[in-house]
């Protein structure tokens, strides 16, 4: 029996066989450590995490000693939030992000709170996108930190970012980005925009697990508080043996990117109009969920009201892998709190469908999978369908 066809990308995606190649290496022959000085194996490892380094860059249109290695996005995150807290404690104590960011950022939030932070969690309109004039509001003396994620992973919707790095700016108020969902799926430039901080990783883009970066404008001030204390690697903020298979495999995946995104971008583009043409003609109920322009090409979400998301996935699950959010809060009982920041109700909530593909993903299987989803519906919703 052949595997399901893959629709949750925007919980990981398969490594590219190039990148596997590229790191194949790097746990053979060139094993060292990169912080070894006196021998060929260390210099090996660190000439390939310099040109990681230089790929990565690149790509996000940043110098290369901005870049600092974490083990993902979820790491990135938390340095932000533990380390400028820390640094900026006298300086502030009010942090401005939105209700609709991942957990990761959530839960850093949540943590500061209940050390004496205060938090402004921003409310995002229908579909999903956070109101700039709503961000200056919000600025207060004391404020720290913005940081509102540059495209949310469950819907797709992507922030007016270079808007509101713009306001915080003129404000004198740091601002970080999570972009994990944008990095190699849309082409931006750093050079040209006004982000502090910003977090990826490379398990979103065809890189191995376990590996991502932050990007730190300020370096000087992140080095006030290294958020892993140790031997000093990544100029002291970040200690720790660098994972040199990761950063290779991280780099080359950066490399392709550049290359392939933007014909990438119109084709998945396409695919997911075409998935949600299909969908909404045959369902007259289907609800989109964020917006079909402004957004990531490779997320669609929809919520099939009275139809029960976990049961229809199940019904799939041998054809298609898909899920009803994010892979982070999909085990919860709680339907998704960025459907909740929307505005959708328990019911709708709880009948939600995030479709991800990616560059593996061809026309062809996306019109399989919306037969298959019409199917099911018209199946199981017959008072609907007969109208
Ligand atoms: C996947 C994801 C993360 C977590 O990244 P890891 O590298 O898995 O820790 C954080 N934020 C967003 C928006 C994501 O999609």
């Amino acid at each position: 029996m052949s595997r399901p066809v893959y629709f949750d990308y925007n919980a990981t995606t398969p490594v590219d066989p190039a990148v596997l190649q590229a790191m194949l290496p790097y746990y053979e022959d060139r094993f060292g450590n990169a912080s070894s000085v006196t021998h060929i194996y260390g210099w090996e490892a660190e000439a390939a995490v310099k040109e990681g380094r230089r790929r990565v860059a690149a790509l996000l249109g940043a110098p290369p000693s901005q870049i600092v290695f974490t083990s993902g996005a979820t790491e990135s995150n938390n340095a932000i939030f533990f380390s400028l807290s820390q640094t900026l404690r006298s300086k502030g104590s009010h942090i401005i992000t939105s209700s609709i960011e991942h957990k990761c950022v959530l839960n850093c939030c949540k943590f500061l709170q209940e050390t004496g932070f205060r938090v402004t969690y921003l409310p995002v309109n229908a579909e999903g996108f956070v109101n700039p004039e709503d961000v200056e509001k919000s600025i207060c003396d004391d404020t720290i930190l913005i940081s509102i994620m540059m495209a949310n992973n469950e819907i797709g919707t992507l922030q007016p970012i270079a808007q509101i790095g713009k306001i915080a700016r003129s404000r004198g108020v740091l601002f970080h980005t999570d972009a994990a969902q944008v990095v190699g799926k849309i082409r931006f430039n750093l050079n040209e925009m006004p982000i502090d901080f910003l977090s990826l990783s490379a398990h979103k883009m065809y890189g191995p697990k376990g590996v991502g970066a932050l990007f730190v404008k300020p370096i000087h001030l992140m080095q006030k508080c290294p958020f892993i204390q140790g031997g000093g690697q990544e100029k002291g903020m970040r200690s720790g043996t660098l994972n040199v298979p990761g950063i290779v495999g991280f780099g080359k995946a950066c490399e392709i990117a550049a290359d392939s995104l933007d014909e990438e971008v119109i084709r998945q583009f396409k695919m997911k109009k075409l998935l949600y043409q299909m969908l909404s003609a045959e369902i007259p109920e289907l609800l989109l969920n964020g917006s079909l322009e402004n957004s990531l090409p490779n997320t669609l979400n929809v919520s099939i009201p009275l139809t029960d998301s976990v049961k229809l996935l199940s019904h799939l699950k041998n054809q298609f892998s898909l899920s009803t959010g994010s892979a982070c809060t999909s085990t919860d009982q709680e339907y998704s709190h960025v459907l909740k920041a929307i505005g959708r109700n328990e019911r709708e909530g709880k009948s939600s469908l995030r479709i991800s593909f990616g560059k593996f993903t061809c026309a062809n299987d996306i019109e399989c999978l919306a037969t298959e989803i019409i199917r099911y519906t018209h199946a199981n919703n017959t008072h609907l369908s007969i109208k």
